[in-house]
């Protein structure tokens, strides 16, 4: 019997495993160093209050043993290296995993430039027990605001560097959220100031120009300071540098300057692009290992026709993880494989409170409460039938152990 390694229980992990799924004579093993699947383009919601953990996780445990298959199940551990030569993935418990097809899906991280001093005093939202620091500390530093009423009043300062979609998207939902939190609460020490630092490109490089001026606006309503054209250079204890001369006083700071893949992708010796993403052929297969397919975040995924590399998002794992899967099945079949065929036809941009900006197609544009609809829409639309399998998984569970 073949068996299949997911590794990463991702975007691109989960959708890889339930399409392989539908073969039920091979042996699936899906791999995650954490227990849950982080729906993290949700994450704002968790950080401004709108929804708690279960909202924007999914239990890797149970939706494995929710899917109907006879020989799928899910492995908590984290890899510490890829022995392509030997089929083999290396546990840092000193355990191993042998397989004959293996799917890298193990995503990227924040990408800290070891130029920038001080990092470390910065916060990154792509880690969940991240998150949960950075909503305790923004709450504390409401709390802080409150306790201030009457005496100094100081002003609060939120600074977030890199306005890529994650960066605005929090520099939004923070500000929505303190306008609301100082008018529920009519405080009146309410001058708590967010500011988004942006490179040389602007906001939302690369987007739609109707999409980028739908944010800015927005981002103009809701108060946040655009920062534009700045890089950020240096971060004390107190201050963000951006340059010689500028220096901004911070109350705290998100880095959200962009992505590398994951650690892992510096124990695997092939080709890779200045983000460390693998570069697959268009079959999604790593160079020299045809068994060996990597998708989502971990790979740099191109445009069939146009050839551009694709942004890494959730469009480009969903289709990328399904069209390596499938060229695995197809492998074990000894069918012929597929083409990645990975498009991004959408994008939809959270602002804040009920408040969106989508792009859909390059043609359509939708903003405002609408957008926000088809934006819970879209994320629905995929967590509730996940949320469903891992219901039906729990009860399995609960059956098992009774
Ligand atoms: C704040 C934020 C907002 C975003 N907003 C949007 C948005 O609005 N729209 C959009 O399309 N995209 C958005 N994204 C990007 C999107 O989340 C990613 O493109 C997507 O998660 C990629 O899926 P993936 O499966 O490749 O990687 P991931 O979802 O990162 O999954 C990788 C998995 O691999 C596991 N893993 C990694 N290394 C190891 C190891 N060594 N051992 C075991 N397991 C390992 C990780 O634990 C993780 O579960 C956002 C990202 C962030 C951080």
């Amino acid at each position: 019997m073949q068996k299949v390694v997911v590794l990463g229980g991702g975007y691109a992990g989960v959708h890889a495993v339930r399409t392989l799924a539908k073969n039920r004579s091979i042996e699936i093993v899906l791999i995650d160093k954490h227990t849950y699947h982080n729906l993290q383009p949700e994450v704002y919601n968790y950080i401004a209050s709108k929804s708690d953990l279960t909202d924007v996780t999914v239990d890797l445990y149970t939706l494995c043993e929710g899917i109907e298959h006879p020989r799928l199940s899910f492995m908590n551990k984290r890899v510490v290296d890829c022995d392509l030569e030997g089929k083999k993935l290396l546990f840092s418990d000193g355990g191993a995993i042998s397989y004959d097809y293996l799917l890298l899906a193990y995503g990227a991280r924040t990408f800290f430039p070891h130029a920038i001093e001080g990092l470390k005093n910065t916060d990154d939202l792509k880690k969940l027990h991240r998150a949960l620091m950075f909503k305790q500390s923004f709450e504390c530093s409401m709390l802080q605001k409150v306790e201030d009423e009457c005496s100094t009043c100081q002003e609060g300062h939120i600074v977030i560097v890199g306005a890529g979609l994650s960066g605005v998207e929090i520099a939004a939902e923070m500000a929505h959220f303190s306008k609301k939190f100082f008018q529920h609460g009519t405080f009146a020490c309410d001058n708590m100031k967010i500011s988004l630092i942006s490179g040389s490109g602007g906001i939302l490089k690369g987007l739609h120009p109707k999409l980028i001026a739908k944010a800015k606006e927005r981002l103009d309503a809701l108060g946040v300071n655009v920062i534009e054209g700045a890089h950020m250079q240096k971060c004390d204890e107190a201050f963000v540098y951006l340059g010689a001369e500028q220096k901004v006083p911070y109350s705290f700071v998100v880095f959200a300057g962009g992505i590398e893949a994951s650690n892992i992708s510096s124990k695997i010796n092939l080709p890779k692009n200045s983000k460390a993403q693998l570069l697959p052929n268009r079959f999604l297969q790593v160079e020299g290992y045809d068994e060996v397919f990597v998708a989502g975040d971990a790979a740099e995924v191109r445009d069939a026709q146009s050839g551009r590399a694709l942004a890494p998002c959730v469009l480009v794992a969903k289709h990328s993880s399904e069209c390596a899967a499938e060229n695995i099945l197809a492998r074990i079949q000894k069918r012929e494989l597929r083409e990645c065929r990975a498009k991004v036809d959408g994008v939809l941009v959270a602002l804040g409170g009920r408040y969106a900006a989508c792009d859909l197609f390059g043609k359509i544009f939708i903003s405002g409460f609408l957008g926000y609809l088809l934006k819970e829409f879209v994320f629905l639309r995929y967590k509730l039938p996940l949320q469903r399998i891992s219901r039906l998984g729990y009860k399995k569970h609960k059956r098992g152990v009774q």
